[in-house]
């Protein structure tokens, strides 16, 4: 099978999440300085099962995504979810919190959003550390 992405893994700028994280104001608490996570950046598939569905269409960024929810959810779990609608919840990709000064680099995060509970419901369902070889990384400034 091809490696590629689908159309909307195609959208994702890492470099531009990364980018908008740094632009925030640098927060302070008791163990030092932070950047705040930005949890619904990226707007990605509008339910969990079409990103097992982008995985099987050989989507690489899907592929990568869905190995990670399956970490959390097993198939009963996506068919019991499905059935009660839960699995419709919006999908986006973000950045957790990140502490530049004791080194601890942020994750890109999977969320769960749900609109139509109040209040809305953001559920973590799982997340991925990216990393790229050094001269590798795209810059855009
Ligand atoms: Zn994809």
């Amino acid at each position: 099978m091809t490696k590629m992405l689908c159309n909307i893994c195609s959208d994702f700028d890492i470099s531009a999440l990364f980018a908008q994280s740094k632009s925030q104001p640098p927060q302070q608490d008791k163990t030092g300085t932070y950047y705040p996570e930005i949890p619904l950046w990226f707007k990605h598939q509008t339910r969990i099962t079409a990103i097992k569905s982008g995985a099987a269409d050989g989507c690489e960024l899907c592929e990568l995504l869905w190995s990670q929810c399956q970490k959390r959810f097993n198939d009963a779990d996506i068919d019991n979810l499905e059935s009660h609608g839960e699995g419709e919840e919006q999908i986006y990709l973000g950045l957790s919190l990140w502490r530049p000064e004791r080194k601890l680099q942020p994750f890109i995060t999977i969320e769960q959003h749900n609109m139509k509970k109040t209040p809305t419901l953001c559920k973590l369902i799982g997340w991925l550390e990216p990393y790229a070889k050094r001269g590798k990384i795209g810059n855009r400034g």
